[in-house]
């Protein structure tokens, strides 16, 4: 376990359930029912005040990307990195970091999850953590890596 060497960059983002898996931590609305992330306490849409937690795994497809250069003010984590929209499963687009930096290694409505990143070390020594998404080529099957020419088998 690296729980108590790590934390999020934002509490209320995501939760970490058994097996390590992470869940994004969006709202639903009692009252029109949409889901907002990350959840408030009012309904951005309505402005109810009822709202229920609800965890979703992540599950996604890739809306837009952009692949960011030069720190953002405040960042001090890895330069370049990807920055998105997924669309979840649940219907509802976020704002995210992408693990993939090459703008060239993403396509629109690729299936992308939900992953934890490391962000940066902070002055603690602590691992900052923060939501991110993956291609889920990134996870077992190795992206289409297949130069035209290479011939060359090793033995
Ligand atoms: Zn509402």
């Amino acid at each position: 376990m690296r729980v108590s060497d790590t934390f999020p960059v934002r509490d209320g983002l995501f939760a970490i359930v058994e097996g390590g898996t992470p869940l994004l931590i969006t709202g639903r609305c009692n009252d029109c029912a949409r889901l907002h992330f990350p959840q408030q306490s009012t309904c951005p849409y309505c402005a109810a005040t009822t709202v229920t937690q609800e965890l979703l795994d992540g599950e996604a497809s890739l809306w837009t990307w952009t692949s960011v250069l030069r720190e953002p003010p405040g960042y001090r984590g890895p330069v370049p990195f990807g920055f998105g929209v997924v669309e979840l499963e649940a219907g509802i687009r976020i704002v995210t970091r992408l693990t993939e930096s090459d703008p060239r290694q993403l396509t629109a409505g690729m299936p992308m999850r939900l992953v934890v990143d490391d962000l940066h070390t902070d002055d603690e020594g602590r691992v900052v953590q923060t939501y991110a998404f993956a291609p889920v080529t990134d996870m077992g099957v190795p992206p289409d890596t297949d130069p035209p020419g290479a011939d060359g088998e090793a033995g």
